[in-house]
């Protein structure tokens, strides 16, 4: 791990962060996942890059691991942002 971990203010969860194309900063789990759909390139500062599925889906196919923006997943995520498009889904 070379990149700075920190940790979620609000769950605690092992993240970075990383800049995106728009130069925002993006919260990234430090884990890889199988399900990630986000390509971390770890320069300085490591900058991120949201994929579609079928090209997350060749990136994995080629060994490139992706990750997954904590704001996708962050239990507590709705205390950072309001985003109207969560939805009850699975509920
Ligand atoms: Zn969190």
């Amino acid at each position: 791990m070379t990149t700075r971990a920190r940790f979620c203010t609000s769950c605690e969860a092992p993240i970075f962060f990383a800049t995106t194309p728009g130069d925002e900063q993006m919260p990234v789990e430090v884990e890889p996942r199988a399900d990630g759909n986000v390509h971390v390139t770890f320069s300085d500062p490591p900058t991120a890059r949201v994929v579609g599925r079928g090209q997350a889906e060749g990136m994995r196919a080629a060994g490139i691991q992706l990750y997954r923006s904590h704001f996708a997943s962050c239990p507590k995520a709705n205390q950072h942002r309001h985003n109207p498009r969560t939805t009850r889904k699975g509920r």
